[in-house]
């Protein structure tokens, strides 16, 4: 029942940007959640989710846009 610091949501999501104050990136790529607001949305040319996507970012860290839709 601990207080999840710096007034943020507790998130269930490994990715190690989601404990920083100073990410980089405005979201998360495993989880697509805003782990920076500071930073601000671009609008992301198609080429660069391309390569996001052989990154296996399965969100855009730019703008949240989901890249790799989840298996139904
Ligand atoms: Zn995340
Ligand atoms: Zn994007």
């Amino acid at each position: 029942m601990s207080i999840p610091p710096y007034g943020q949501r507790a998130v269930s999501c490994p990715n190690r940007n989601h404990a920083r104050l100073d990410a980089p990136v405005r979201h998360c790529p495993q989880c697509g959640g805003v782990v920076n607001d500071a930073v601000s949305v671009k609008r992301c040319p198609d080429t660069v989710h391309a390569t996001y996507r052989r990154q296996q970012n399965r969100f855009c860290i730019d703008c949240g846009l989901e890249l790799i839709a989840a298996m139904r």
